[in-house]
């Protein structure tokens, strides 16, 4: 089959005249329907012309220039294949009208809010010194305890609001001040694509969206007005500039496994071509009833023109990909490659799974799975599920994990804490950048949840100290670990859904962030607040090579760990110490490292608080550890030169230059580590 490399397929927009281009080599006819209005129900509907595609026979692709100012008229195409005449929105669709049936012929320049052009990405020079935080857009501001206007709730707009406080009290902030405060880099939003599952005519009902009908435009329930094929866009564009503007960078979740439905404007424009099938049967690799075919080319060049459309056109600053163990290797580094053609420091990690691979329809060596991470770029990063479950136990049952005093999965953790980067414990990574380090997403129980019922308890609005303590546990393992840590919104105030495991069409009254848990949890969100001070301030947590992974120095007696961190960064502490303590009695143990060990030690979090103060000063190098607790040390000497509190900006590092972020995968041979110094040769002591 012929393919086509340009990436102008879709409208062009231009005020005296339109193109249009589809991709359908194997279609007998091919015309474009204009139409006044998105859908038949609107007032004014009405329908105009229609116009002939032209086949230009080397690439299979169809084209017609229509004169005339098209601006804001809604199309469709009737495609004539195998003798059948289906009518469709383009494949390319950059503007929908009411539930995404037809497109929208849009002068995208016109879309932009004020100050648009001025509005930067936001980027983090690493992998590893991104803090993602995970939100659905309508559990942002969903509940009125967010204190968002009434008109904004569960909208894009939302994200723009200043000021707002927990049920408009004055006193909390919530949304986006409270982003500011809590310190995470990056916001990653689940699906805002066009999906299927919400009535964008009524505004009802609740879904995730990982049913994608159309991947180019934003979903239309999130705007103020679904009609009007312009205002989603600019009201997304608003919402991108709102967080830039607060310092923080937008990932988009991106669902290229599956469509919604077989019958998609993919199957209606080039049936079969873009899905995996075996004799008649489509694949089913994704779960969701198609998978879609990633390895063909006219599908893979869709996939790498849809992200970087976004990440031009909307300034969208990292991808996460659904069920990335359904796309192929190829794909991927495709993918990386293009979007650092844009820039090296989008972000780009995904799901190293299917939900049934023996439908995957393609090799296992091919797939984006852990196995196959040595295939990938070390920029693109897999979710680390073997970490997740050895800290809690499995996602949704009663088992328990590290932090509910399960020690038999210990080595998953200590391989988790340096990203499995480490050839000595259960390496899948080749740096921490490959690695993201996680205890809760969308998926699943949230993590209090999991907490309570792993306890056998079932207030979602306990206090109970122990569950705390845990949760607490689990953030400080979070954040003093190596590779890119990675929230459920909401874990740091006690999120629940009242047990709901699986979420995903629940109403908001189960999953609205309850703003009100920022009071409750207080201590909890200045916990997790304290360790991203913490992460931000001690670079070799965020180290994008395995230099620190390779002067870590564990030390465990089965039940506790300890680990000493090495740094050689001028105008940062010069070491830390990070030790913990799953069980109910004190425990002691003794901190080891390569290098001389400091005389004294500053405790900067305990199991009571986390941050960059003082809480108070040890002798030695045996430690004793409060049961359930954490502690992060601070080597006493570097502590002091600090003047006893921090530098009041962090320096540069001063670290040789690292790899180049055009890693091996541009083609360009990088140094596989930096010249920094090792300060020893990596060991562990049982
Ligand atoms: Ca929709």
């Amino acid at each position: 089959m012929m393919n086509y490399n340009n990436n102008d397929l879709g409208c062009t927009y231009y005020n005296d005249r339109t193109v249009f281009k589809v991709w359908s080599p194997d279609a007998a006819n091919v015309r474009v329907q204009l139409y006044k209005t998105g859908s038949d129900s609107e007032e004014g509907a009405q329908k105009l012309e229609s116009y002939g595609l032209k086949l230009d026979p080397n690439t299979g692709v169809w084209c017609v220039t229509v004169f005339g100012d098209l601006k804001d008229l809604y199309y469709t195409y009737l495609v004539t294949v195998c003798g059948k005449t289906q009518e469709t929105q383009d494949v390319y669709s950059k503007a929908l009208g009411v539930n995404g049936r037809r497109s929208m012929v849009c002068d995208m320049k016109s879309t932009d809010p004020e100050g648009w052009n001025e509005d930067k990405h936001v980027y983090v020079k690493y992998p590893t010194d991104a803090v993602i935080w995970e939100v659905h857009v309508g559990d942002f501001s969903g509940s009125p305890s967010s204190g968002v206007s009434p008109e904004h709730r569960g909208k894009y707009l939302a994200f723009t609001e200043k000021g707002t406080t927990v049920n408009g009290e004055g006193k909390r902030p919530t949304c986006l001040d409270y982003l500011i405060k809590l310190g995470v880099t990056h916001v990653h939003l689940n699906p805002v694509y066009d999906f299927d599952s919400v009535d964008e005519a009524s505004g009802e009902g609740y879904n995730w969206g990982y049913d994608p009908a159309n991947y180019n435009v934003p979903e239309g329930s999130y705007s103020t007005n679904p009609y009007d094929g312009n205002t989603r866009i600019r009201e997304f564009k608003e919402m991108v500039k709102a967080l830039h503007d607060a310092g923080i960078g937008v990932i988009m979740d991106v669902v290229y496994n599956h469509t919604s439905s077989i019958d998609s404007c993919f199957n209606r424009t080039v049936p079969d071509y873009y899905y995996r099938k075996y004799g008649d049967r489509y694949l089913n690799s994704s779960g969701c009833g198609n998978v879609f075919a990633s390895e063909k080319p006219m599908a893979r060049n869709f996939i790498v023109n849809s992200v970087a459309y976004w990440a031009n056109e909307y300034h969208i600053d990292g991808f996460r990909f659904d069920l990335m163990g359904c796309i192929d290797t190829t794909t991927m580094n495709l993918v990386r490659l293009t979007l650092d053609e844009i820039d090296p420091r989008i972000l780009i990690y995904g799901e190293p799974w299917t939900a049934d691979l023996g439908e995957n329809g393609i090799a296992f060596d091919d797939a984006c799975v852990k196995e196959n991470a040595y295939k990938l770029s070390s920029r693109v990063a897999m979710f680390n599920d073997s970490f997740r479950n050895a800290l809690k136990g499995n996602n949704d049952d009663s088992s328990i994990g590290y932090i509910q005093g399960n020690n038999h999965n210990i080595y998953y953790v200590i391989s988790g804490i340096l990203a499995c980067s480490s050839s000595t414990f259960l390496k899948w990574a080749k740096k921490p950048t490959q690695c993201i380090t996680y205890n809760s997403a969308h998926d699943n129980l949230t993590l209090w949840d999991k907490l309570l019922k792993s306890s056998g308890m079932d207030d979602y609005d306990s206090t109970d100290e122990h569950v705390l303590a845990m949760n607490k546990l689990s953030a400080a393992l979070v954040f003093t670990s190596q590779g890119t840590p990675f929230i459920l919104a909401g874990e740091e105030m006690a999120r629940t859904k009242h047990g709901d495991h699986n979420s995903y069409k629940s109403p908001l009254s189960v999953n609205a962030i309850d703003w009100t848990r920022t009071r409750k949890y207080r201590n909890l969100v200045n916990y997790y607040r304290g360790l991203i001070e913490i992460r931000k301030l001690f670079s070799p947590l965020r180290e994008a090579t395995t230099v620190t992974v390779n002067n870590t120095y564990f030390e465990t007696d089965g039940r506790c760990i300890a680990y000493t961190v090495p740094n050689i960064t001028h105008g940062e502490w010069d070491m830390m110490a990070i030790a913990f303590n799953n069980g109910n009695e004190p425990a002691k143990i003794t901190l080891k490292s390569h290098i001389t060990l400091p005389e004294s030690w500053v405790v900067i979090a305990d199991g009571d608080r986390a941050g960059t103060e003082q809480i108070k000063h040890l002798d030695g190098n045996s430690i004793s550890i409060p049961p359930m607790t954490a502690l992060i040390l601070v080597d006493g000497h570097s502590f002091l030169k600090c003047g006893g509190t921090l530098p009041e900006k962090k320096q540069e590092p001063k670290k040789s230059e690292p790899e180049t972020l055009q890693d091996e995968m541009s083609g360009e041979k990088a140094a596989e580590e930096p010249e920094r110094e090792t300060v020893n040769e990596p060991a562990v002591s049982e």
